[in-house]
C-alpha cells in the first residue's frame, strides 16, 4: 500500500450490492478516493432479490447471541439514518403445536439476553391483530422486526458515499488485477456497454462481490473459502397480514413470511449451487414454500400467483453438499489476503446479510485502516443519510444515467 496523504489514496471496491454501497460510503466518510465496479445495474446480485425481512435478531438469538445483538443494534442505526427503507411493522414467531409453543420460554430469555424487545401474545388475540394467521396458531411472541426495502436501503449508501465523491461506475466488470510483484496496483475492466478495456490504479481493492467474491479472488491467484448457496422465495400477489410471520422453532425452509407492499413473500429454501450464478429455482421448491406458507396463513393460496426466484447467499467456508453448506455459518468474515495468501492489497468480504450492510462495512474498514495505519474512526452510525433520491437526481448521477 503506497501510503501518503490520506485524501491521495485511491480504494477500489468490487460490486454494487449492498456491502460495496456501504463500504464505499464508510471509505469516503474517512476520507479515502473511491471507485465502485458493478458489472451489472447496482443492486443486481443478491442485495435486489432476498426477500427484505429487516432481521431484529429474533431468528439468530437462540443460537448466536452475538449476531442477534449485532441485528438489534443495526435496525436501531437504520431507522435513524435510512428511514425511508423501513416499515416498522414488526414480526411475529407463531406457534402452531404444543411442540412449537414449549419453545417459547428459551426463545424469549434469548430474545431478552440479546437485548430484543419481545412480548408474548395468546392465539385469540393474536388473531385479532391478524385475522389471516391459521385458526391453528396457539399463540407468538411479537418483536421489532420489519419490512427492508431492498432497493432503497443500498441507494441511501449509495447516495452517501457518491455526495462524498466516489465514482460509481455500474456495468463495468472487472476482469483482473494488475500486480507488481504480489502487490495489486490496479483492476482491469472492461465497460460492458462499450466493450472498452482498461486499466484503473488503485493503492487497494475491497472486495465485496458478494457469491462471485471467490471468482474475483482467483483472479489475483487466491483460493478464498466461500459457498455460493442458492434459496428460493415465491411471491404471491395480494397481503394478507401486517406483521412478518414466521415459525417459533429453530430455523428452517420456508419459515418466514414477509408482507412486502402488495406482495406476500415466503422463504426461503437452500440447495448445493453449481456457482453463483446458479439461480434456477428448483420445481420441488415451489411445492416446499407453498407448502409452509400456507401452514401460517391459509388463505395464501387463494392469492394469484406473482413469482418464484432465488438469490445466492455469499457464505464463508466450503461445502461440497447441501447438508454442509447448512451447517456453514450465517456469520460476516473479512480476509485480508496479505496475512492469508500473500497478497497484497487486498481484503474479500464473505457471509453476513443486508440486515447488517453498514456494520459489516464498519468493520472491514477498520481492518483496512488499521493496515494503512490510519486511526480515523467510522462515523456511518452517526447521521441520517441523504435521501436515496439523490443518487438519481444529483447533477454528477444525471451525467451519468443520461438523464
Ligand atoms: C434466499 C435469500 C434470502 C435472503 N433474505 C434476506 C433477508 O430477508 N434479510 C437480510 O438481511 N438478508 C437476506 N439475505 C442475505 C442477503 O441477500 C445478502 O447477505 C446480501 O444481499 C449480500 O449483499 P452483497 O452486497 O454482499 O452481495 P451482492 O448483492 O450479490 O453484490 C455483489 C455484486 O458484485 C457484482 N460483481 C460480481 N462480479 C463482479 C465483477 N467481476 N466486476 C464487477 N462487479 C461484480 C455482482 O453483480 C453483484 O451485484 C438473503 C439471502 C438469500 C440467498
Amino acid at each position: 500500500m503506497c501510503m501518503g496523504e490520506k485524501t491521495k489514496e485511491h480504494v477500489v471496491v468490487i460490486g454494487g450490492g449492498g456491502t460495496g454501497a456501504a463500504t464505499a460510503y464508510d471509505l469516503c466518510q474517512r476520507g479515502y478516493r473511491v471507485t465502485v465496479f458493478e458489472q451489472g445495474e447496482l443492486t443486481c446480485g443478491s442485495t435486489g432479490r432476498h426477500h427484505g425481512l429487516l432481521h431484529s435478531g429474533a431468528r439468530y438469538a437462540v443460537n448466536d447471541a452475538d449476531v442477534a445483538r449485532e441485528c438489534i443494534q443495526e435496525v436501531h442505526i437504520l431507522l435513524k439514518i435510512a428511514p425511508e427503507s423501513i416499515e416498522p411493522n414488526r414480526g411475529v414467531f407463531i406457534a402452531l403445536s404444543e411442540e412449537e409453543l414449549s419453545f417459547r420460554d428459551e426463545f424469549m430469555n434469548a430474545c431478552e439476553t440479546a437485548g430484543i424487545e419481545n412480548r408474548s401474545v395468546d392465539g385469540e388475540t393474536l388473531r385479532r391483530m391478524e385475522p389471516n394467521l391459521s385458526p391453528d396458531c396457539l399463540g407468538g411472541i411479537i418483536v421489532p422486526d420489519g419490512t427492508l426495502d431492498a432497493f432503497r436501503l443500498p441507494m441511501y449508501f449509495f447516495a452517501g458515499a457518491q455526495e462524498l465523491g466516489a465514482v460509481i461506475r455500474n456495468f463495468t466488470r472487472v476482469t483482473g488485477f494488475r500486480m507488481r510483484g504480489g502487490t495489486i496496483t490496479g483492476v482491469h475492466v472492461r465497460d460492458l456497454r462499450t466493450g472498452r478495456d482498461e486499466t484503473v490504479g488503485c493503492d487497494f481493492v475491497i472486495n465485496t462481490a458478494g457469491a462471485w467474491a471467490g471468482v474475483i479472488a482467483e483472479m489475483a491467484d487466491v483460493d478464498l473459502p466461500i459457498t455460493p448457496a442458492p434459496g428460493t422465495m415465491l411471491a404471491h400477489k395480494g397481503r394478507l397480514v401486517n406483521m412478518i410471520i414466521e415459525r417459533l422453532r429453530p430455523a428452517t425452509d420456508g419459515d418466514i413470511l414477509v408482507p412486502q407492499r402488495n406482495l406476500s413473500i415466503i422463504g426461503a429454501t437452500q440447495w448445493h449451487g453449481k456457482g453463483p450464478d446458479d439461480c434456477e429455482v428448483p420445481d420441488k421448491d415451489v411445492e416446499v414454500l407453498m407448502k409452509a406458507a400456507v401452514e401460517m396463513v391459509p388463505k395464501f393460496a387463494e392469492l394469484p400467483y406473482q413469482k418464484a426466484w432465488a438469490a445466492v447467499r455469499p457464505l464463508t467456508g466450503r461445502a461440497d453438499n447441501e447438508a454442509d453448506g447448512r451447517e456453514l455459518s450465517r456469520e460476516f468474515a473479512a480476509q485480508n489476503h496479505a496475512e492469508s495468501d500473500g497478497v497484497q492489497g487486498m481484503i474479500s468480504v464473505t457471509g453476513g446479510k443486508a440486515t447488517t450492510l453498514r456494520s459489516m462495512a464498519e468493520k472491514t474498514v477498520d481492518m483496512f485502516c488499521s493496515l494503512a495505519g490510519d486511526d480515523t474512526v467510522c462515523r456511518s452510525a452517526e447521521a441520517p443519510l441523504p435521501d436515496y433520491r439523490r443518487f438519481y437526481t444529483a447533477s454528477e448521477s444525471r451525467m451519468r444515467y443520461g438523464a
